[in-house]
């Protein structure tokens, strides 16, 4: 019997895992896929995090693996490439295959009991108790349910099927060698449909990842031909200047990576016993590249507030912290993907480089 099974060794899983367990919860953390994996994400993580990886003992390792410190926030946007005019440090970037797994690890070190690849594939309750049932028809008994499990599922327990629309948003990310993108800028992608981000990451490598709506998608792979990556790529870089500059001599490692569609927003997500956390309570819009940020924040929020025997006040505090931010990038994202937005907003911001260091602010990262 386990105080409590979370379901998902994502960045809010592992990071709840190890601050209960660090604090004498009986712990077990169920993660479906085997690590290290790479995964569809931009890696930057806010300045604003630092208190959460210090509190599970990661923070030293993330500073010595991550990328060079992000000090300024940028703009591509057709032949736009506007940077906010004062430096500060925003935060750095690390790849998921080693930030998962460092988190992964800690939670383990505190004393979480790790079922990896293990999928939860049924829950009920019992009584006072919560059973998850695993694929292999394993039960695992726990007091309280941390549905950690990300929103990128498909089928299963905690998929969130939606119907299909022209506007649903694909995901990419690929990273690159070589690139030429100022030392330190984080520009922000705005192009005809949809949006994305690059940075300098781990090892020298930049992380290049975006959304696309699936009829801008459509018409890129129509236009461009190839895989769907390749021809996302060819649409940035024919629409967006400073990413063909960043580009120009880079070379692409591996392979693209591609998932969706992806359903940014707030989820009506409530079951008795079961405390939600990072995606699978909330998904912002990644234009403002703080979701691994929030689903630790969270998670920091909820194990708080579950030690104190305080959890009543979990749903509240949620909405306090986040909403705010899953909104703002809500509308960051629909001014970028549509023509006449865009281009009002990068002829305003070209004008007022400061607005960047505004969104920035806005977006969660002060
Ligand atoms: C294009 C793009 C760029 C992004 N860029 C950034 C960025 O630069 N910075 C940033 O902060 N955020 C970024 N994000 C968002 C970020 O990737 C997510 O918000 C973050 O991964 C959420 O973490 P999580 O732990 O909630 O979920 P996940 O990272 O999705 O983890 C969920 C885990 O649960 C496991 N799981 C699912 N179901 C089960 C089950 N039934 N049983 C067992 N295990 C299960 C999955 O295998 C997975 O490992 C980006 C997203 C996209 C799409």
């Amino acid at each position: 019997m386990f105080d409590a099974v979370v379901v998902g060794a994502g960045p809010a899983g592992s990071a709840a895992a190890r601050l209960l367990a660090q604090a004498g919860w009986k712990i077990a953390l169920v993660e479906k896929g085997e690590f290290p994996r790479r995964k569809v994400c931009g890696e930057f993580i806010s300045a604003t995090s630092g208190a959460v990886l210090a509190a599970c003992g990661i923070e030293q390792a993330f500073l010595a693996a991550a990328g060079p410190p992000v000090m300024r926030v940028g703009l591509y946007a057709g032949g736009t490439m506007a940077s906010s005019p004062t430096e500060r440090l925003w935060g750095r970037a690390l790849g998921r295959e080693h930030l998962d797994t460092l988190l992964r690890d800690a939670a383990v070190r505190a004393g979480a009991e790790l079922f990896q690849p293990a999928e939860v594939t049924g829950l009920k309750r019992d009584g006072e108790t919560s059973v998850c049932t695993l694929e292999d028809g394993r039960e695992i008994r726990a007091h309280t349910i941390i549905a950690a499990c990300g929103s990128w599922n498909a089928r299963g327990i905690f998929a969130m099927p939606v119907a299909d629309a022209p506007s649903d948003l694909f995901a990419f990310k690929a990273h690159f060698t070589g690139s030429a993108l100022p030392p330190g800028l984080m520009p922000l992608l705005a192009f005809p449909g949809g949006y994305g981000g690059m940075v300098m990451s781990d090892s020298g490598r930049l992380s290049l990842s975006c959304c696309i709506r699936r009829d801008a998608l459509a018409a890129a792979r129509q236009r461009h031909g190839g895989k769907a990556g390749e021809a996302v790529l060819a649409h940035i870089r024919a629409t967006t200047i400073g990413v063909d500059r960043a580009l120009e001599g880079a070379v692409l490692e591996g392979h693209f990576l591609s998932t969706g569609p992806i359903h940014p927003g707030i989820r009506p997500r409530l079951a008795d016993g079961v405390f939600f956390v990072g995606n699978s309570a909330g998904e912002a819009h990644p234009i403002i590249a703080e979701g691994i940020s929030m689903a630790i924040q969270a998670s920091g929020l909820l194990a708080k507030l579950l030690i104190a025997s305080r959890e009543d006040e979990y749903a509240r505090a949620w909405h306090d912290s986040f909403a705010t931010r899953i909104r703002a990038a809500s509308l960051f994202a629909h001014l970028a993907m549509r023509d006449e937005s865009r281009n009002l907003c990068r002829a305003l911001i070209a004008g007022f480089p400061g607005i960047l260091d505004w969104g920035a602010r806005l977006s969660g990262k002060m």
